[in-house]
């Protein structure tokens, strides 16, 4: 008989993602293990028992002063977990929104001293508390959204110290929001004003002064590299990556996004652990990234968001054998805290399968950002998860933009509450 802090009964699906291999590939992609009528024990903040309700009387008896959860018939999936995102920076770009309507690109608008270097000067001028302050308000929309566990990358400072003390407010932003926050240095995110286009010199830079920092200090998961025209050449970005890899640091790739220039090709030849955006890559880059066992980390709000007429290519990675993983981008270019929302457009747009989208928002997110122990409900793992007011996990892809009704972060309810300071 377990005795559990925690019993979550009342629940139309529990989607577990227990089985499987990890990440998800092809026909596995849709496998989410499916429990009906479930019941949930949680003990010490882990899962301790997931089965049918009817045998739950059985099995786990309530502690006294334990908590019990009635689901009302929803349905309950592991905590969400946002691959990629661009959360910690200061003000914001609603001005720009005009100038895309009007048809500008994202180049263009930087071209214009819009875009990027815009947030830069913001995120220089504030003061940490500041930068603390304004990042924790949207982690806490991201968990209220269902997101437990965050990739959260730097690069809006862009000089090797101010990205390292960037890194440094990540762990205090955990602290303030329990939330589980994976760092990823992206000091190579722009060209800064400052080096006056000659990217080889501030990358020197970087590789001289932060990623040494980094490495000792543990301050970072993965170094990433923004590998696109007019930021970081191909071999600018595998001279950053590889001395970051010879330190010991994961690797990841912004790769394809505006137009097709090898940054795919650079993550399977390096073996990164991801491969982001890849609205431009095609069949070669996929069956590269597949070999390789590269995830590909898909934004499909950005592309939405950056130029209507591009969508993620799901369907296709998926079909060529790459795992695919879901993550919001949020930043201020495409500010957006809702992991469910890109779930939706990964189906709508990006033509995955519900079950497809939530694999990709789970279990193989957790593995594009080195959590190999979050994204599924498996007895054992952290007690991460959140119940949907739907009948089935196949909901979360088919509405817009659906709301948990509650969260639990290692067995403890995550509400507005709970999460002020
Ligand atoms: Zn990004």
């Amino acid at each position: 008989m377990i005795v559990a802090d925690l019993l979550v009964t009342g629940i139309a699906e529990a989607a577990t993602l227990a089985r499987g291999p990890i990440p998800r590939t092809r026909a596995s992609a849709g496998e989410l293990t499916r429990v009906p009528n479930a019941a949930v024990a949680v003990r010490d903040g882990r899962f301790a028992w997931i089965g049918p309700e009817r045998r739950a009387s059985r099995s786990v008896r309530l502690r006294p002063g334990g908590a019990r959860v009635d689901a009302a018939e929803g349905t309950l999936v592991p905590g969400l977990v946002d691959a990629h995102s661009h959360v910690l920076f200061a003000g914001d770009r609603a001005f720009e929104l005009e100038l895309k309507a009007r048809g500008m690109t994202y180049p263009e608008i930087a071209r214009r001293g819009g875009g990027i270097l815009s947030t830069v000067r913001a995120t220089r001028r504030a003061s940490p508390e500041r930068l603390l302050e304004e990042t924790t308000v949207r982690l806490r929309a991201m968990a209220l959204a269902g997101s437990t566990s965050v990739e959260v990358k730097t690069g809006y400072s862009l000089t090797p110290r101010g990205e390292v003390e960037l890194l440094r407010l990540i762990p205090r932003l955990a602290q303030r929001t329990g939330l589980r926050l994976v760092p990823t240095f992206l000091g190579a995110h722009a060209i800064p004003p400052e080096a006056h286009g000659n990217g080889d010199a501030y990358v020197d830079r970087l590789i001289r002064q932060a990623l040494p920092v980094i490495a000792r200090e543990r301050l970072a998961r993965f170094v990433d590299v923004f590998c696109e025209p007019g930021f970081f050449s191909v071999r600018t970005s595998e001279r950053l990556l590889r001395a970051a890899m010879s330190l010991g640091l994961g690797v990841k790739v912004h790769a394809d996004e505006f137009v097709r220039s090898g940054g795919a090709r650079l993550a399977a030849r390096l073996g990164a652990r991801s491969a982001e955006h890849l609205l431009a890559a095609n069949t070669d880059d996929m069956v590269a990234l597949a070999r390789a066992g590269v995830t590909a980390v898909l934004l499909p709000i950005t592309a939405f968001a950056s130029t209507a007429s591009r969508r993620s290519p799901a369907r296709e990675l998926v079909d060529a054998g790459v795992p695919v993983a879901l993550g919001t981008d949020c930043s201020p270019n495409s500010w957006v805290e809702s992991m469910p929302l890109a779930i939706a457009l990964a189906v709508h747009g990006g033509r995955l399968s519900p079950a497809e989208a939530l694999t990709a928002a789970t279990v193989n997110a957790a593995h594009a950002v080195g959590l190999e122990d979050a994204g599924r409900v498996e007895v054992g793992r952290p007690a991460d998860f959140a119940i949907f007011p739907v009948p089935d996990a196949d909901h979360l892809g088919y509405r817009f933009d659906v709301r948990p009704n509650v969260v639990f972060r290692q067995g403890k309810p995550v509400s507005s509450r709970t999460l002020r300071q």
